[in-house]
């Protein structure tokens, strides 16, 4: 790895350049127009200051990452991170990041329909993409697929960046590029074809627990009848195979990586919209006992609860039916909206981008688990060449104080690494390899290494 992929002290801002100051104008005006859009009373003015606002906001941002990235040679450039207002808790994060939580909560609890079909604050915004949503799924927007429009556009146009950051590394272009595909193929595009198919909206990247319905009773009833014989059968087998037999199979062989950092929809948002933001997670090992405590009663909350209702539904136990439904809407209003949405996605700017994965996630829980105690995969560290830079620790989005580790030529194996490969990545020694092999003739840190200089001594 060359210097150019280093990165480099603080240093004071540079003037921003014009076409700099264009291109992100363009974004800027792309944001103001999506207020007309959202607030313009004129149903069809509304809906053309929705495209343009799209136009420009795709235009400025894809541009700007070209005009940025492609004029510096190819690399980790984290320059002046922690001197920018945006990605260092300055007032731009907590403007942004009040917007996020904003949108948040009027999505989850104020743009349910009326009878009229009038989605609140959001109306425009949603039937400006009737046009897309007949086209897709044959029937009107919702608030739920102007939901998944901006996210699928948020990972299409910043993973666009991620690619033109990271082109150096086909590691990161292939895991970008993968992270794309499965959002707009598998959590965009064919759930909306399923509805066109009055067919389940059924998403076959996300699985149990991060999808815990996906196993509770009413929901496997409601496949199974509506899905139709061949296909909601599969639907169920899919998530019940994969939940139970493929997440253990695939984790042994590539660690939690294979979901979190190349499939999973808000790993994808993490990993592009939220790159900007990955210095700022906190690596104090309060955060990490916080970390543990809640991430892990999530996960046996979710399996007790899943339990419970099937038991439930057993009629086993009748006096468990009027518990049961309760719990699972506190469940879904707590961990679904609350900790996934408002703060998961909300809090980027002030927390990092991986605070639900960190701290909430069931599923990572689960993947966690089996890749700390059951998985090949690890990242060896060669101690001998760290330089101590601790650019390492500075990209890890999960807090992990990757430097620690190399300084001893210890290998990693956390429950909590995601795999993202940012970390070797952003090393200018090259200590960092991400590993499946199997354990046998494995780098093993430090002490192969004495042991290594021992045989030449002797
Ligand atoms: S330790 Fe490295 S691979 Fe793991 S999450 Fe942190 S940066 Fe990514
Ligand atoms: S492993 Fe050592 S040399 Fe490499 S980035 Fe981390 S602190 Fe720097």
């Amino acid at each position: 790895m060359d210097s150019s992929q280093t990165l480099t002290a603080d240093a004071p801002l540079p003037e921003v350049a014009g076409t700099e100051k264009l291109l992100l104008s363009l974004v800027a005006l792309g944001l103001l127009l999506l207020l007309p859009a959202t607030f313009d009373a004129d149903a069809w003015r509304a809906r053309w200051c929705f495209y343009a606002a799209l136009g420009l906001l795709s235009a400025g941002t894809l541009g700007w990452a070209a005009w940025k990235y492609g004029r510096k040679p190819p690399g980790v450039h984290n320059h002046n991170l922690w001197l920018r207002a945006s990605t260092s808790r300055g007032a731009v994060a907590w403007v942004t990041g009040l917007v996020l939580t904003g949108f948040y909560v009027i999505l989850y609890w104020f743009s349910s329909p009326d009878d009229q079909g009038n989605f609140g604050p959001l109306n425009q915004l949603v039937h400006a993409l009737d046009p897309v949503s007949q086209l897709l799924r044959n029937r009107p927007s919702d608030q739920w697929f102007l939901y998944g429009t901006f996210y699928t556009l948020a990972i299409l146009l910043m993973g666009g960046r991620a690619l033109w950051k990271y082109r150096h590394s086909p590691y990161h272009l292939i895991r970008t590029g993968v992270l794309m595909f499965f959002q707009l193929g598998f959590a965009f595009l064919l759930p909306g074809l399923l509805l066109a198919f009055q067919r389940p909206e059924f998403y076959f990247s996300y699985f149990w627990p991060l999808k815990p319905e996906y196993l509770f009773p009413d929901t496997v009833g409601y496949l199974l009848k509506d899905g139709g014989p061949g296909l909601g059968v599969f639907m169920v087998f899919w998530t019940a195979v994969i939940s139970l037999v493929g997440v253990p199979v695939l984790t042994y062989f590539f660690g939690k990586r294979w979901y979190c950092s190349w499939v999973c929809g808000c790993g994808g948002l993490a990993e592009t919209a939220g790159d900007p933001y990955r210095q700022l997670a906190d690596t104090s090992r309060t955060a990490w006992k916080w970390e543990v405590r809640i991430i892990y009663t999530v996960l046996v909350v979710i399996v007790l609860l899943t339990a419970l209702l099937w038991v439930g539904a057993s009629g086993a136990v009748p006096a468990l039916a009027s518990v049961t439904q309760p719990l699972s809407q506190a469940y879904g209003f707590a961990i679904g909206s609350v900790f996934s949405g408002v703060i998961g996605v909300g809090f980027y700017p002030l927390m990092g981008a991986r605070v639900w994965c960190r701290f909430g996630c069931p599923m990572a829980a689960y993947l966690g688990l089996l890749q700390k105690h059951f998985s090949r995969f690890r990242i060896t560290t060669n101690g001998a060449q760290c330089i101590s830079c601790g650019n390492c620790s500075n990209v890890c989005e999960m807090g992990i104080d990757v430097k620690q580790y190399a300084q001893r030529g210890e290998p990693i194996i956390r429950a909590s690494c995601v795999g993202c490969g940012m970390c070797s990545t952003a090393c200018p020694r090259g200590v960092l390899n991400l590993e499946n092999g199997p354990r046998e003739g494995r780098y093993q840190g430090s002490q192969l290494i004495h042991a290594d200089s021992l045989r030449i001594l002797s």
